[in-house]
């Protein structure tokens, strides 16, 4: 019974995760669902990527959190529009949280869009939200053994950034084994290593966002 209630969930999460895809396919922005656990850098490489690109292409941020404002307020800073989401409890983003989002973004000023999932390594992996790409981050504090624990996540995303770079010397992170894991359970994720406090790597993330997005828009150009 409880098995039959969370598919039910599920597939109604991905219908609209679909219309989602639909309208931000419509207005030609391209969207990264940007996922890991608390702490581990990811409106920090936000912010980063926003400062990075800002000349080239114009972008938008849906932050989701349980409760606060506060990364909203540093993306703002950023003279970017953003929109906050309070999920009120609810560990992770889902597709009709995003929907309401799209419709208070200006959409058509908008080229590249982040959305930050609520910090959780668990079920964001669970719940489509109409995203062109996934993107988990890693930060080397946690440890190279959170993708044997939490697999899911790392399984499914189209890239992987391993963030807090400059710590190694600190840790026992290995990177070369994590590289290897990472490769054992999916063979498609981009590994990207960066520090968001020295800088390091971030324009090879940022690199790969612009080919990603120049990539999308030759795909959708054929098949007009
Ligand atoms: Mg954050
Ligand atoms: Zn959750």
């Amino acid at each position: 019974m409880e098995i039959k209630v969370l598919k039910d969930i599920l597939s109604a999460n991905d219908q609209i995760a679909q219309k989602n895809r639909a309208l931000l396919e419509n207005k030609q922005v391209f969207t990264i669902n940007i996922m890991s656990s608390p702490g581990a850098g990811k409106t920090s490489l936000i912010l980063e990527t926003i400062r990075k690109l800002k000349n080239k292409v114009s972008m938008g941020v849906i932050e989701g959190d349980i409760s606060s404002t506060i990364d909203a307020e540093k993306v703002k800073r950023e003279k970017v529009p953003v929109l906050q989401i309070n999920t009120g409890g609810e560990c992770h983003l889902e597709a009709v949280m995003v929907n309401r989002a799209l419709d208070n973004l200006p959409l058509d000023d908008i080229g590249l869009l982040f959305i930050e999932n609520v910090g959780n390594l668990v079920c964001p992996g669970e719940f489509k939200l109409g995203e062109d790409r996934k993107v988990l981050i890693l930060s080397v504090p946690e440890g190279d053994d959170k993708i044997y624990k939490y697999p899911l996540l790392f399984h499914l995303a189209d890239a992987v950034v391993i963030n807090k770079i400059d710590l190694l010397p600190y840790t026992k992170f290995d990177l070369e084994g994590f590289s290897l894991a990472l490769k054992g359970i999916n063979q498609k994720a981009r590994l990207f290593q960066v520090s968001c406090t020295t800088h390091e790597g971030i324009e090879d993330w940022t690199d790969w966002v612009l080919s990603s997005m120049q990539r999308r828009k030759r795909t959708s150009r054929k098949k007009s």
